[in-house]
C-alpha cells in the first residue's frame, strides 16, 4: 500500500494526475462536465451520431425485441441474428469478405494480433500505435520490432536486416493522438512484397476519411489484409470489429480469447451501430461537413501562428510543457470550451498537447470561438 501511495503522489509532482470528468448530459457539441455547460471539442462522436433519434429508437427496439444483456459469450448462446446482420454490414461497408464484431476496439486489438502472433512471428509496429495495438503485441509470443513513426525507409530497413519467414506489419491508420495518416498504400505494398500479413486500425478513421467515411481503404484505394476498427467514435456506438477473409475471421473466431471468452455484446449497441451505418450511408453531407470543418480549423490556427495540416478532425496543437498545457485547458473549460490536456505517456515526456478534436456537428462560429480562446491564452 506505501508503494502504491508513493506512486501516485510521483504521478501527481510530475503533473500527470488524472481525475474522471462526469458528463450530465448526452455527448452533443454541447454537453455539461460536472454540472457546467461546455462546448465539446474534444468528442470522438465526429459525426453527433450518439445521441441520434433514429439510433435511439433502433437501440430501444432491439431491447424491446431481444433484452438487455445478450446473455453469453459469442460462441454460446450470446450471439443473436442482430450481430450476424451488424457483421455483414461491416464487412460490405468496408469492402471485405466478412468480418465479425469485438466487444471494443481494444479487445479486437489485443485479440487480432495475440492470435495470430505466434514465437516464430515477427510484428513490425509504428512507433505512434494505440495502446491496445502496443498491449496486443505484448500479450502476443511474436517479437515486435517497433519502427519510427510514418517511416518507411526504418520499416524496409527493419525487414530487411530480419528478412522474416512470417510477421505482420500493423498500424494505425488515422494515429489518435497526431491526427495524421499512415502510409498505407506502401505499408501494404511492403508487406505483400515480403509476404507479411498488412493489419490497419482505422478507429479514427471509419466514417472520417475517404470520399464517403469507408475509411483507409477507401481513402487510398488499397486493401490491407485486415482492417481493424471501433463502433464507438463516428459510429456513435460501441464495440470492435475486424474485417478480412472469411478464412482469417474463422480462425479469430476460433482462437481470438478476447473474443471467446467474453460475454456478448448487448443487442441494444448492436441495433444502434446497424442504424448508424445506415445513417452514414445516407447522409454522405455528414462526412463532408466534418472534412469542411477541419479544413476551417486548420486555415484559422494557422493564422494565430500554428501551422497544422491535417485531413482528420483530431487536432493536436503541441504546447511542450505539461504544467503550461494543463493551465491553458483549465482555462478553455473556464470560458465553457472543453480541449484537454493531454500528456505522458498518452504523449512523450514534454511533449503535452492540447488536442482538439472536431464534430461535423460544430458550425463555423464553434470554430471562431476556440480559435479567439486559444490566441488569447497562448
Ligand atoms: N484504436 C485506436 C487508434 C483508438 O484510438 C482506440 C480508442 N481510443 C481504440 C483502438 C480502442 O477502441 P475502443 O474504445 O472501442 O476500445
Amino acid at each position: 500500500m506505501d508503494k502504491i501511495k508513493a506512486k501516485l503522489q510521483q504521478i501527481k509532482e510530475n503533473n500527470l494526475y488524472r481525475q474522471i470528468k462526469y458528463l450530465n448530459k448526452p455527448q452533443d457539441k454541447y454537453t455539461t462536465i460536472n454540472n457546467k455547460k461546455v462546448l465539446l471539442m474534444s468528442s470522438n462522436n465526429y459525426l453527433g451520431i450518439c445521441n441520434n433519434e433514429e439510433v435511439k429508437k433502433s437501440a430501444i427496439e432491439s431491447i424491446n425485441k431481444y433484452g438487455l444483456g445478450s446473455g453469453g459469450s459469442r460462441l454460446t448462446t450470446g450471439s443473436y441474428d442482430l450481430h450476424k446482420k451488424l457483421e455483414e454490414k461491416i464487412a460490405k461497408f468496408k469492402g471485405y469478405e466478412d468480418a465479425i464484431i469485438f466487444n471494443t476496439g481494444y479487445m479486437a486489438n489485443i485479440g487480432v494480433i495475440s492470435a495470430i502472433c505466434d514465437e516464430d512471428y515477427y510484428i513490425f509496429s509504428d512507433e505512434l500505435n494505440h495502446a491496445s495495438i502496443i498491449d496486443g503485441c505484448r500479450l502476443s509470443k511474436g517479437k515486435t520490432i517497433v519502427y519510427k513513426h510514418n517511416d518507411i525507409k526504418d520499416l524496409t530497413n527493419k525487414i530487411n536486416e530480419i528478412n522474416p519467414k512470417h510477421g505482420i506489419i500493423v498500424t494505425d491508420s488515422v494515429f489518435s493522438m497526431d491526427g495524421d495518416i499512415c502510409k498505407l498504400d506502401e505499408i501494404v505494398k511492403i508487406a505483400k512484397k515480403h509476404n507479411l500479413i498488412s493489419i490497419v486500425d482505422d478507429a479514427h478513421a471509419t466514417g472520417v476519411i475517404g470520399k464517403t467515411g469507408r475509411g483507409s481503404s477507401e481513402y487510398f484505394n488499397i486493401k490491407p489484409d485486415i482492417t481493424i476498427g471501433t463502433l464507438s467514435k463516428a459510429i456513435g456506438s460501441e464495440g470492435g470489429f475486424v474485417c478480412a477473409n472469411s478464412d482469417i475471421i474463422d480462425y479469430l473466431i476460433n482462437k481470438s480469447r478476447s473474443f471467446i471468452f467474453s460475454t456478448a455484446l448487448s443487442p441494444a449497441v448492436i441495433g444502434a451501430s446497424i442504424k448508424s451505418f445506415e445513417i452514414i450511408e445516407n447522409n454522405p453531407y455528414l462526412v463532408k461537413k466534418l472534412k469542411e470543418n477541419v479544413e476551417y480549423l486548420c486555415k484559422g490556427l494557422k493564422n494565430i501562428g500554428f501551422d497544422i495540416n491535417r485531413e482528420t478532425p483530431i487536432i493536436p496543437i503541441l504546447i511542450g510543457d505539461e504544467k503550461k498545457a494543463i493551465k491553458i485547458s483549465e482555462s478553455l473549460l473556464e470560458e465553457g470550451i472543453h480541449i484537454p490536456a493531454i500528456r505522458y505517456p498518452t504523449v512523450k515526456k514534454g511533449e503535452a498537447i492540447l488536442r482538439v478534436t472536431l464534430m461535423a456537428t460544430h458550425d463555423f462560429c464553434d470554430i471562431d470561438l476556440v480559435i479567439n480562446s486559444i490566441k488569447k491564452l497562448i
